[in-house]
């Protein structure tokens, strides 16, 4: 007999991994259904793992979830014993033009209650970043920005589900979705399986699993990010990330320490026709460096330990779309484009909320808030074993970081 639940996932990135996590949580039976060999692997694990307060994030949908999940991320983290570090960013002004952006950037986050941010001064800044290079004219100090391991997290957002009753069932591609009057049928590679209400998820793929269900609300438009990473050897050229000033068109290159010390030069924004990771461009990989130069001087003398890249899932919309059709029970969670990590927990709430209220689906259990540690630890050959589960790592920075974490720790 088929299985039926009362909602179907579709995807495991960090968002719906948030949403498996937030459902089951909520006493709702869950499925969630993953394409690949392995959660996050796609957008998700091609990302910056920075937790952005919102203080630049577009009013609506994303800065809500933003600011949602930032009022719950830190305590979390906390309970699934997931490296947080709270090193905060500073925004570089490198001419008059953009100093003169400051005080509008500032009164933007004010207007959203965002975080605190302090103009520095020249000296202030070079007292708090001693090496970055001559010139900058002064900067923005916004304590609030943080960074986390961007795989770990959403890997133990599933686990806790999972030890909660969830099903997560990889090497799943959902092939087509049939709504009958009561249930959605969802047909996948690993089998056929039944739901009250399904949650697209898909990320990179969300318009094409629209398609299955008969929607063509959104189109992907995929817009890759590149990056540098860098030793550990260089962790102290910063005291904390340091962002450029962003322009209209682009946020700009990032110049950061990982949760795990590594040093990143990243993402740049190429719109490409692609969904899939592909290599770093060797002009964007020596723009890079020359970004790391002009920003820290010191930096390209220190070796570089991998390139990676990321591909947003970006839409011809700025906000995030979150929908859900009512009839069909249907919700599209879609174009969760550069701020996923930051807004997860706020678009679970979100989705959560929409299954409760708009589609009334009452949850068959009673709720599960509690949270148990889980037991982690990391192989030698780039996996963790997760309460007894091996996962493989497929984000570059946990890889890198827990590598030469692993490999120093030997010495
Ligand atoms: C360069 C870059 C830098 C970024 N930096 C940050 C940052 O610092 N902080 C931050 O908060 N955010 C950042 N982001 C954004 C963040 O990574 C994304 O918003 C987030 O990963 C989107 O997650 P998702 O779950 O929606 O998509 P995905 O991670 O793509 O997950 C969707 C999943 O659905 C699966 N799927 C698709 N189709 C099917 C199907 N038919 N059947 C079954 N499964 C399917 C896919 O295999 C995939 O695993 C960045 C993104 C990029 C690319």
């Amino acid at each position: 007999m088929e299985e039926t639940y009362d909602v179907i996932i579709i995807g495991g990135g960090v968002v719906g991994c948030a949403c498996v996590f937030e459902l089951t949580s909520r006493g709702f039976s869950c499925l969630l259904l993953e394409k690949n060999e392995h959660l996050a692997a796609e957008a998700s694990s091609g990302n910056s793992g920075m937790l952005h307060t919102g203080f630049d994030a577009t009013e609506g949908l994303e800065l809500d979830c933003i600011q949602r999940c930032q009022a719950r991320v830190f305590p979390l983290l906390d309970k699934l014993g997931v490296p947080v570090n709270h090193i905060g960013a500073t925004m570089v002004a490198w001419d008059e033009q953009q100093l003169e952006r400051f005080p509008q950037i500032v009164a933007n986050s004010n207007a959203a209650k965002c975080t605190t941010m302090h103009e520095l001064s020249c000296s202030e800044l070079y007292k708090r970043e001693p090496n970055i290079t001559c010139g900058a004219l002064g900067g923005l100090w916004i304590p609030g920005e943080a960074v986390t391991d961007p795989w770990l997290f959403p890997v133990l957002l599933a686990n806790d589900a999972r030890k909660k009753g969830a099903r997560i069932l990889l090497r799943s591609r959902v092939c087509s979705v049939v709504r009958n009057t009561e249930m959605w049928i969802v047909e996948t590679t690993r089998g056929t399986f039944n739901s009250k209400c399904v949650v697209n998820c898909a990320g990179l793929y969300g318009d094409i699993v629209n398609i299955l269900a008969g929607k063509s609300e959104f189109r992907i438009l995929p817009r890759k990010g590149q990056y540098t990473v860098y030793s550990k050897s260089a962790q102290n050229l910063l005291n904390s990330s340091i962002l450029p000033v962003p322009s209209d068109v682009t946020k700009g290159v990032i110049v950061f320490r990982s949760v795990y010390d590594n040093v990143i030069v990243g993402p740049t924004a190429e719109n490409v026709d692609s969904r899939r990771q592909a290599p770093v461009d060797e002009s964007i990989r020596l723009r890079l460096t020359e970004i790391a130069a002009k920003v820290v001087r010191e930096l390209p003398s220190h070796p570089v330990v991998s390139l990676y890249t990321g591909v947003r899932p970006a839409t011809d919309v700025k906000d995030y779309i979150i929908s859900a059709e009512t009839d069909r029970k249907w919700i599209t969670v879609g174009g969760i484009r550069s701020t996923g990590l930051s807004g997860s927990l706020g678009i679970a709430e979100k989705v959560h909320s929409l299954v409760k209220t708009s589609l009334n689906i009452e949850p068959d259990r009673g709720q599960s808030l509690f949270i148990s540690k889980p037991d982690v630890s990391f192989t030698r050959h780039g996996s963790a074993i997760v309460d007894g589960v091996e996962h493989f790592i497929t984000h570059p920075l946990t890889f890198a970081g827990r590598t030469e974490y692993v490999a120093n720790s030997r010495m």
